[in-house]
């Protein structure tokens, strides 16, 4: 075969299979050139999931009429010209390629009224062929029909979903960029119905509320951060009460432009380690804003996911600030709210309150927590203080609680001023103890308890390496142990709290699961958590052991004091709440 430069026609078409590969994708290139255009309104209109007719009517800057026929030639653009860089772009298209390879494999027809022209244009493409350009009185904006998407192309046709599964991308493409750009009022109305409308008011809380409905909106905590550098977040994040099956409902954005990014969303779904049981997620929707030249846009065909030049910082940033909310409103968990959402009362789930009670955290005849080689009352001194002081970030707070007793040997039954309090011993014993050996760890003094009979313990070769590498850490808290051949260590103490609760053997076996842990891998915090999270549990009473009245309440005076007493370290909740309101309506008494 000979060597031959594709026409127009054939280039457009291939280059329209990066661009549009389905009726969401011409949605998605549509609606952000009209956000482009500085719209305030835009309006879509499907039928049959796009496939058959895609209508968008936005009230934006418009079309010049003398331009409207270069707008579809390729790489003809208006947003960047020869002296741009690629990198600092602030509008969401520039490569100029969307209007004619939409118009290569469809049907286009346009209107535009440009602000300050005479008149507004009329001009047609039907699969690459230009129709002549009319005069038409129409107001200012743009209106795209987009009829007949793929006919010339059978092909892609075949590789489209039923009408109702393309119709959800549109929806799921219209509502990302709906949540991104709040001060935008969007209305999607498919087949006759309406599926989606925002009200541009700009706040994020109303945006949210149009896509996902009030009652979620209302459980989301504004995310701030200091605005005054050149990289910020804000936006809102679900409160930990409020969770997902999977990540599709985390939504960035950067520098106004939506993102995916599987290393920012788990750097979010990090910031929420210890608040979220296992494989649930978030919800959020964060707005980060980094100075221009730190992102680069034009790594990815649909610009879908973008290049950030200092990526640490910013997933730094992010996770402070989230980190920094969630630690000041895990709310008690409501009895029958973890199965779903539309239990939750709409506001009264989140109690936040600053406690400035006096008391110490770890009573002298604590017979739960009794520990090994207690270091002198000074410690218990510094972590009341700790957990009691009034500083800037206020602390979760439990209301004050009567214990009533224990039930099923493993939930201390207790009454509050709103009504009957369920708490998990494991879990907040677990919680107590989690905090007690994070302060010592992280103010350098754990306790130790040192083995009558130094104890070999047989490694995999694999953890022998994670043993060697992480020495110094699980020194901190309290395990100390010398290598013994090339597969043993020689153990010569455990941590204080563990050997309260497990025998020297026992020990050991949570060395090895704390091994396991780490060498999962992950960051500094995550897997100090881990590695805490791990001695906490272990040395905490289980389900099923009995307690005496005493015991239950020390661990709840315990819990009060301590800093996220909602939730035990590996996120579950240490308490639920009946409410006395929903008691009564269960009585028929209201
Ligand atoms: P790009 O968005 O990358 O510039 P497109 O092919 O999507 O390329 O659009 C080409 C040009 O047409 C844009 O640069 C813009 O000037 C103009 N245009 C397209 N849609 C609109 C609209 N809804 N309102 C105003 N101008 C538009
Ligand atoms: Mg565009």
């Amino acid at each position: 075969m000979q060597i031959k430069i594709l026409s127009d026609e054939l280039a457009s078409r291939i280059a329209a299979g990066e661009v549009v590969e389905r009726p969401a994708s011409v949605v998605k290139e549509l609606v952000e050139n009209s956000l482009d255009a500085g719209s305030t309104r835009v309006d879509v209109k499907v039928i049959g999931g796009g496939v058959k007719s895609i209508l968008v009517i936005d009230n934006g800057m418009g079309i010049p009429p003398e331009q409207i026929t270069t707008a579809f030639e390729r790489f003809a653009t208006s947003k960047i010209d020869e002296s741009s860089d690629l990198i600092s772009i602030p509008t969401l298209g520039f490569r100029g390629e969307a209007l004619p390879s939409i118009a290569s494999v469809a049907r286009v027809a346009v209107v535009s009224m440009s602000v300050g022209a005479s008149y507004g244009a009329k001009y047609n493409v039907d699969f690459g062929e230009a129709g002549p350009v009319g005069k038409i009185g129409t107001p200012q904006g743009t209106r795209i029909e987009v009829t007949d998407l793929f006919k010339n192309t059978p092909a892609r046709l075949k590789f489209l979903g039923s009408s109702g599964r393309e119709l959800s991308r549109v929806q799921s493409v219209l509502a990302t960029l709906a949540l991104v750009n709040p001060d935008v009022a969007f209305n999607l109305v498919a087949d006759g119905r309406e599926r989606l409308r925002t009200t541009g008011s700009g706040k994020l809380i109303d945006s949210m509320a149009g896509i996902y409905g009030e009652k979620i909106a209302d459980q989301m905590i504004p995310l701030e951060s200091d605005a005054s550098g050149a990289f910020a977040v804000d936006g809102l994040v679900s409160s930990p009460s409020l969770t997902r099956a999977n990540r599709t409902y985390i939504t960035i954005s950067v520098n106004g432009r939506y993102i995916q990014s599987r290393r920012l969303s788990y750097a979010i779904e990090q910031a929420y380690h210890g608040f979220l049981p296992d494989r649930r997620f978030p919800l959020a929707l964060l707005r980060i804003r980094t100075p221009l030249e730190d992102v680069d846009p034009n790594v990815h065909p649909a610009k879908a996911e973008v290049r950030f030049l200092r990526e640490d910082l910013v997933f730094s940033i992010v996770q402070r600030a989230i980190r920094g909310v969630l630690s000041v409103s895990a709310p008690i968990h409501e009895i029958g709210s973890s199965t779903t959402v539309a239990s939750y009362g709409s506001t009264g789930t989140r109690e936040v309150r600053i406690s400035s009670r006096q008391g110490s955290l770890v009573e002298k005849s604590d017979p739960v927590l009794k520990t090994v080689q207690t270091k002198s009352s000074e410690i218990e001194d510094d972590i009341a203080s700790k957990f009691y002081q009034s500083g800037p970030t206020p602390r979760e707070a439990l209301p004050v609680l009567r214990v009533i007793g224990q039930t099923h040997e493993t939930y201390i039954v207790a009454e509050g001023p709103e009504g009957l309090y369920l708490i998990d011993q494991h879990a907040a014993h677990e919680r107590v103890t989690f905090e007690l050996v994070k302060h010592r760890y992280d103010n350098g003094g754990s306790e130790y308890q040192s083995l009558l009979e130094p104890l070999t313990v047989d490694l995999s070769p694999g953890l022998m390496t994670t043993a060697q590498e992480h020495q110094e850490d699980l020194n901190k808290v309290g395990w100390r142990f010398e290598e013994f051949g090339k597969s043993s260590l020689i153990l010569r103490s455990v941590p204080g709290p563990l050997s309260a609760k497990v025998s020297a053997d026992g020990a050991a076996e949570v060395l090895v699961e704390v091994l396991d842990e780490l060498a999962l891998g992950g960051s500094g915090d995550t897997w100090n958590h881990r590695l805490i999270a791990t001695i906490a549990c272990h040395a905490s009473v289980r389900a099923g052991q009995v307690l005496s009245i005493d015991d239950c309440k020390n661990l709840v005076r315990q819990l009060e004091g301590a800093v996220r007493p909602n939730t035990c370290p590996h996120g579950r909740p240490t308490i639920v709440r009946l409410r006395v309101n929903d008691l009564e309506r269960e009585f028929k008494r209201r």
